[in-house]
């Protein structure tokens, strides 16, 4: 069957914006200001590789500078073109605003399909882009922070602030010039699984909104869902593993590049991930069904479907046959415009990308502001917190023994009471409290108003009134 025409991921997000954008009332033009990219950087270098010189084309597009610096990351793939880093960087400028970290929109990407290469050849390629970028200041700690996207983790990382620290060497901040790098070089705990535990934090949100739920024709708790995933990259896959290991989901269904498994007494996601690892994809794997077109399996009846992959992923061709009532959108993008309005009409409600994977960007925030404060989160409170903790410990074991109550303290009380927050249990906290207040904003919206039929919208909604504020602020 032949996919209808659709169209581009950039005016795909235009589309939703202009539903939203269509009721407010803005400021004439403020609307336009909005909506379009500041400035694509387009740049073309070579490397010399195995005895010639390799051309690369990279991009850094800055969608919103209403507040800076600009934050988004870095993809490494074959699909990376002008067109997409615009549409993803005007997603990071709605995401930013709607999770309030204090950024404007941008996105890079390089055209190149980073398995190619050994590590050795993608340091010299990463490096060089780097070069470019940060010699132009879309690399810098006040202007353009960059992180780990599609193709990229905190190896690449690593060799960007490296690279910046070479070039600005009094750079008192230079380790904020980009997120997502690993613990030893300047990264926060639990930056990597942030994207993930995010989608979870939002789902357990969605969970707790009966009006939501309501919508989706769902009820109960996460626990026993059965919930079908696409991507076991590092989104996909610690999504997927946190919801079956700690909320009691099913997982159904996992996607990958060369074809789906699918098991309806649920996969384990370690196993099938180290198998990916270890052979390539998921052909092969000893449990479950293997199944050759994939993106079939996108149609597979579950309660909760997660893209986590590519966008455009459900599209005109394929959204009148998806049966999830929910989908929570852990990629960027992967419902068209088109394929948004099939599956409104069909009453499945869908958590968008905006708000869905904003964890990744939340985390690093906290990374950057890390880096720029020079401390570890926790390092002057925690030896604090359990002394204060153990005060009332010893107190209540003084009143329990002198007052022959009879009154003992549950066996591993004092160990879990006692012990002060450490890095990772902070960002995390600050996470699910960023997910939770982002979806009660949205919410309200979602559910006051008679003109407001989606989450999207509302997200949307939400977000752009953010950013004009901001541009008001400024007597833009
Ligand atoms: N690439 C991620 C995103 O699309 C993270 C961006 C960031 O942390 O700046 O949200």
């Amino acid at each position: 069957m032949s996919i209808p025409q659709e169209p581009s991921f950039r005016e795909s997000v235009d589309m939703m914006f202009n539903r939203a954008v269509a009721l407010m009332d803005l400021p004439p033009g403020l609307e336009e200001k909005i909506r379009v990219c500041n400035a694509t950087y387009t740049v073309r270098f070579g490397v010399r590789l195995r005895g010639q010189i390799q051309t690369f084309t990279g991009y850094r597009s800055v969608h919103s500078e209403h507040m800076e610096p600009v934050k988004g990351g870095i993809r490494f793939s074959l699909g990376v073109n002008q067109d997409e880093v615009e549409a993803l960087a005007a997603l990071m400028t709605y995401k930013c605003a709607l999770v309030e970290a204090p950024f404007g929109g941008s996105k890079g990407g390089l055209c190149i399909d980073p398995r190619q290469y050994d590590e050795h050849e993608l340091e010299q390629i990463t490096r060089r882009f780097a070069y470019e970028l940060i010699k132009r200041d879309l690399i810098n700690p006040s202007q353009n922070v960059p992180a780990p996207d599609m193709g990229t983790g905190e190896r690449e990382m690593a060799w960007i602030v490296d690279q910046y620290a070479r070039m600005n060497t009094t750079d008192i901040n230079a380790k904020a010039c980009v997120t997502g790098k690993p613990l030893n070089a300047g990264g926060i705990a639990g930056r990597v699984e942030a994207t993930g535990r995010g989608v979870q934090y939002a789902l357990r949100e969605f969970f707790r909104d009966p009006e939501g739920m309501e919508k989706a024709a769902l009820t109960g708790t996460l626990d026993g869902k059965r919930v079908v995933v696409q991507g076991l990259g590092n989104v996909g896959y610690h999504a997927a593993k946190f919801l079956s290991e700690e909320d009691g989901c099913k997982i159904v269904g996992i996607i990958e590049r060369d074809g789906a498994l699918v098991d309806v007494k649920g996969l384990n996601v370690e196993a099938v991930r180290q198998w990916t690892i270890n052979h390539g994809g998921v052909a092969g794997y000893p449990d479950g069904t293997f199944v050759e077109n994939g993106a079939k399996v996108l149609e597979e009846d579950c309660d909760i479907l997660i893209p986590a992959a590519l966008e455009g992923v459900i599209n005109m061709g394929n959204a009148a046959n998806i049966k999830a009532p929910l989908i929570i959108e852990a990629a960027n993008g992967p419902v068209t415009a088109g394929a948004d309005t099939i599956l409104r009409e069909k009453g499945c409600v869908i958590i968008p990308d905006m708000y869905a994977n904003a964890g990744g960007v939340t985390v690093s925030y906290f990374e950057w502001v890390k880096n720029l404060s020079h401390i570890r989160f926790g390092r002057m409170q925690r030896r604090q917190e359990e002394s204060r903790h153990q005060l009332v410990v010893d107190e209540l074991e003084r009143l329990s023994g002198d007052s022959g109550i009879g009154w003992q303290l549950s066996p591993n009380f004092k160990d879990r009471y006692l012990r002060g927050a450490d890095e990772l249990e902070l960002v995390r906290s600050g996470l699910d409290d960023t997910m939770r207040i982002a979806y009660q904003s949205m919410r309200q919206v979602w559910h006051e108003r008679d003109d407001v039929e989606d989450l999207r919208t509302a997200a949307y909604l939400v977000s752009i009134d953010k950013v004009a504020s901001s541009y008001k602020a400024k007597g833009l």
